[in-house]
């Protein structure tokens, strides 16, 4: 009771006895990525348009503003039915480009969002609504998109600090491009949403992809009748004390792993920042928690923390389920730890004063037996013939003495204060995650079938203090059943 009391008084909301008992058990921290390590309020950096390179009127400036706005108003019609991270940030964009009036001329029908993937619908617009707010409004993206480079092969522009690459293709479909009332249907979402609809993305495009992915932003893509037209990249601030929980957490023994329905390069690029060397990505939502059984199957303490609806059923499943306060209620509830103050060195501090919580208990259950074991024999005449006898007065205050003892323990646990920043950045190693940073081991869950050799082994190994650093520098989990240890060596990608 004392454990939750100081835990509140540091504002970490303990759920009851157990949780704090479990937290000093837990062998392997998951974290969510988006949110949880990152701010959760990712913003457009880049847009990617692919254009017909035979039609050269599309190249003009006011085409291509015409274009661009089009784009723009599209995805933010279809996103501004969505409460993904990107949703906002393409709400955003469209709220400090086009401004929102654009978004009432388009008819959308047909929407379904598919958690972890995207989303698709159905677009009508009202033709020439666009040059008709172009014309009214001067909200229009004439005067403030810049052309910045003229490459041939692709235009570069600049627009409210994003980049906007005008991209010539051989043979792309640009029919949306015309202004007729034609309804159009939209994709928004990730590789596996387009693979999923069988859109083709050619080499050029992954390409493009692959390098924002690899600089940690999310990226999006958007196909129109089943052609894919441009790419959107998002990219969203890790949170400023991420990297020194992780340390912390690496410090005393336990392995961290980063879980995220991203792809596996942005999710790469983030571990590696944070020195996060497990990561689980392209999860979908529903399969968060059955990475933490399969975890658990495997005689591991496992604790998830975790933000949103998607992480309810992990953060219930885990032995111990930690929810940022600002996150959403549902996630809140199915937790057992709530971090009221939203900051993820607290996840440290839970861990701390549960350790401390429990040497408490079994001091006071050492210091209840040492006084029994005592005092018992001594007042049943153990001692009577060398002339020692325990009148009862002794015992009764023997009791008291036991009760009192136990009582000022507990009670000293009042005074625990929860280590400081600078306390941690003191005592927490950090070249372990540096070293960890540079060895990212990345399970795509997605491909669960074809790698079967996977980041279980290692990270039950780390966690149980069998396999320490040096890291293996070259770990490759070949296609099949090979164990773990004949592991084939080769490079990580
Ligand atoms: P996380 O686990 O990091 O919170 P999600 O499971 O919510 O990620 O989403 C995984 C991926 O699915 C996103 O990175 C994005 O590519 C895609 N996605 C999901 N919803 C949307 C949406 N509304 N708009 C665009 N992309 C989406
Ligand atoms: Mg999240």
């Amino acid at each position: 009771m004392v454990g939750t009391g100081v835990a509140a008084l540091n504002s970490i909301l303990i759920k009851g006895a157990e949780p704090l008992e479990i937290a000093h058990k837990v062998q392997v921290v998951i974290l969510d990525k988006t949110g949880t390590v990152t701010v959760g309020v990712p913003s457009v950096t880049q847009i990617s348009l692919f254009l017909d390179r035979n039609n050269n009127s599309t190249f003009e400036k006011e085409s291509l503003i015409e274009i661009l706005t089009k784009f723009i108003a599209l995805i933010g019609a279809a996103e501004s039915n969505s409460q993904h991270p990107v949703a906002r940030a393409v709400s955003s964009l469209v709220n400090v480009t086009i401004g929102n009036s654009y978004l009432q001329q388009v008819r959308l029908t047909q929407f379904v969002s598919a958690p972890g993937l995207g989303l698709s619908c159905s677009l009508q617009m009202e033709t020439n609504s666009l040059q008709q707010n172009d014309s009214q409004n001067d909200s229009g993206l004439t005067h403030s998109i810049k052309i910045i480079a003229n490459e041939g092969d692709k235009i570069s522009a600049n627009l409210f600090g994003v980049n906007v690459d005008f991209i010539k293709c051989q043979q792309q479909d640009s029919s949306w491009i015309i202004n007729d009332e034609r309804p159009l249907n939209l994709l928004v979402g990730n590789r596996e949403w387009m693979k999923q609809h069988m859109v083709p993305l050619t080499p050029e495009m992954d390409m493009l992809m692959k390098r924002s992915e690899d600089s940690g932003c999310t990226v999006v893509a958007i196909a129109i009748n089943g052609s894919l037209i441009g790419v959107v990249s998002a990219a969203d601030q890790v949170k400023e004390e991420a990297a020194l929980m992780i340390s912390a957490l690496l410090s005393r023994g336990l392995s961290v792993v980063l879980l995220t329905g991203d792809n596996s390069r942005t999710a790469k690029a983030v571990a590696r920042k944070l020195g996060i060397q497990f990561v689980f990505s392209e999860v979908l939502p529903g399969h968060k928690a059955s990475k933490i059984r399969e975890l658990q199957s495997r005689n591991l303490v496992v604790a998830m923390v975790g933000d949103g609806v998607n992480d309810c059923p992990a953060l219930a499943q885990a032995d111990l389920g930690i929810a940022i306060a600002n996150g959403s209620d549902v996630a809140m509830e199915a937790a057992d730890v709530v971090l009221v103050r939203n900051d993820l060195l607290d996840v440290v501090a839970a861990i701390d004063l549960s350790s401390r919580t429990v040497r408490k208990i079994r001091l006071n259950f050492f210091l209840a037996c040492v006084y029994n074991l005592i005092g018992i024999p001594i007042a049943a005449g153990l001692l009577l013939p060398w002339g020692i006898i325990l009148s009862p007065w002794m015992g009764s205050a023997a009791m008291a003495a036991s009760s009192l003892s136990v009582l000022f323990n507990s009670l000293s646990l009042k005074v625990y204060q929860k280590p400081t920043r600078k306390e941690l950045e003191q005592i927490v190693d950090h070249r372990v995650s540096e070293q960890r940073g540079r060895n990212v081991l990345v399970h795509k869950v997605s491909e669960d079938l074809e790698y079967s050799v996977d980041v279980f082994d290692w990270i039950e190994k780390q966690a149980k203090g069998r396999w320490s650093d040096p890291v293996p520098s070259k770990v490759h989990w070949t296609k099949g059943q090979t164990p773990c240890d004949k592991v084939e060596m080769a490079p990580l990608v």
